[in-house]
């Protein structure tokens, strides 16, 4: 089946056409005819399998066919996802196939100022994408009314069920229509949350690709034992190793991104940091010259472990494992993306091996571990620090020359 098989609108066949989507992946053969009917979806797919367009295509269509002008008096669809950079991505993806369509979008989200959206909003949209905090905001504001849409979205929707939004969700739900399509979509989603999505819908249809392995079989991925204060040296060496590479590194928190940074500085190692100390501008600056490929290192808390489609991650390194055991599958999924391979390694020191196991249970499989032989651990470790000597060494030598001019100088006088 092609998209051109489809009964959808011709400006958005020629659109998914502009962005080389030839025929639907797996995920948006399934969801695409249900959601085109008006069913409640829960969709659960591998990392990478193209759920944004999933969702995107349907929504706008039937919203392109329901208007018969441009004029937009309401909005008829909120799509939450959890951080500004997701939802961006996402309104890229949907304006791209919205193109020349009677569709309007806006993205809103927290941590800028807010007139400019609001703005937006006066002139009317049809689509909102938001991540929740200012999405509830505005609505209480009065400036997002969101008492007639039609459809709700929750990209993420594990994690938008859990604990830090479900409060919100389920008082935002008051204000919906009784009378709505919910759709929701994931890569992973566990028991629980599975019983509080079904009651948030009626009957929903669940579509469930892969299930049993969460990890997308475009990924290779492994774990090597290295102790903590190990670990540098072997990132050094794997980043050394793979110069024209991207790399993608994940560590626990913020203050070991600064410092995981500042270790590669000192071995002339460029990288940039990605956590949520960084305002919106900054984020953005660095999504940007890693996307592009100008920076070819970044090191990120799990704050950018999901949904985010950067092209041609060539690896993922969990530098510090996940304490959340699906932010494994979300972290390692930033590879491996469309019909790309890529691969994935974690380093597990002593101490994180019952995080591991935790992991292993959670994809119902183990990890292949990737065994160092003494020689070569002791390499890598004494390669690095034969940096660190060479570096002392240098300052050492800088100081005897500062010295030495110091006296030539008094000399003369
Ligand atoms: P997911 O949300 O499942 O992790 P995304 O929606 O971010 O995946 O899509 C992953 C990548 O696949 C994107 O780069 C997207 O452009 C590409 N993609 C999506 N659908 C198709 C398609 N039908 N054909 C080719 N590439 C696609
Ligand atoms: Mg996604």
């Amino acid at each position: 089946m092609k998209f051109d098989d489809y009964h959808i609108n011709e400006d958005i066949k020629y659109n998914l056409e502009k962005l080389g989507f030839k025929k639907p992946t797996d995920i948006q053969y399934k969801s695409i005819p249900p959601i085109l009917r008006g069913e409640d979806v829960l969709a659960i797919a591998q990392t990478g399998t193209g759920k944004t367009a999933a969702f995107a295509i349907p929504i706008i269509h039937l919203i392109h066919e329901k208007k018969s002008s441009k004029r937009t008096d309401y909005v008829k669809c909120v799509v939450l996802a959890p951080t500004h950079e997701l939802a961006l991505q996402i309104t890229e993806v949907f304006e791209k196939i919205a193109n020349k369509t009677r569709v309007k979008i806006a993205c809103i989200f927290g941590g800028v100022d807010q007139q400019p959206q609001i703005d937006t909003l006066y002139k009317g949209v049809d689509i909102v994408i938001a991540t929740p905090g200012r999405m509830f905001d505005l609505q209480s504001q009065g400036v997002l009314d969101l008492s007639k849409i039609d459809i709700l979205v929750l990209d993420e929707a594990d994690h938008m069920l859990d604990l830090g939004f479900i409060r919100d969700i389920q008082d935002m739900i008051h204000f919906l229509p009784k009378i709505r399509q919910t759709l929701f979509f994931s890569a992973t989603i566990n028991e629980n949350i599975k019983k509080l999505a079904y009651s948030l819908v009626k009957n929903a249809i669940r579509i469930q690709i892969s299930p049993k392995d969460p990890v997308s079989r475009n990924i290779q991925h492994a774990v090597v034992f290295i102790e903590s204060d190990d670990k540098r040296f072997f990132l050094e060496r794997i980043i050394n190793e793979h110069p024209e590479s991207k790399i993608l590194i994940f560590v626990r928190t913020k203050v070991r991104a600064e410092r995981v940074a500042k270790a590669m500085e000192r071995v002339d190692i460029k990288s940039l940091t990605m956590h949520s100390d960084k305002d919106h501008e900054e984020r953005t600056k660095v999504m940007n010259a890693f996307k592009k490929g100008t920076t070819k290192i970044l090191i990120a808390t799990d704050i950018n472990a999901r949904g985010i489609d950067i092209p041609n991650v060539d690896y993922v390194v969990n530098y510090d494992l996940p304490e959340e055991p699906e932010n494994y599958v979300h972290r390692v999924g930033r590879t491996g993306r469309g019909d790309k391979k890529g691969q994935a390694i974690s380093f597990c020191s002593s101490e994180e091996k019952p995080v591991l196991k935790v992991i292993e249970t959670f994809l119902h499989n183990p990890i292949h571990v990737i065994e160092i032989d003494r020689e070569d651990r002791a390499a890598t470790i004494d390669f690095a620090k034969d940096n660190v000597v060479k570096e002392d060494l240098n300052a050492l030598l800088r100081e005897v020359e500062e010295l030495e001019l110091k006296k030539k100088k008094k000399r003369k006088k």
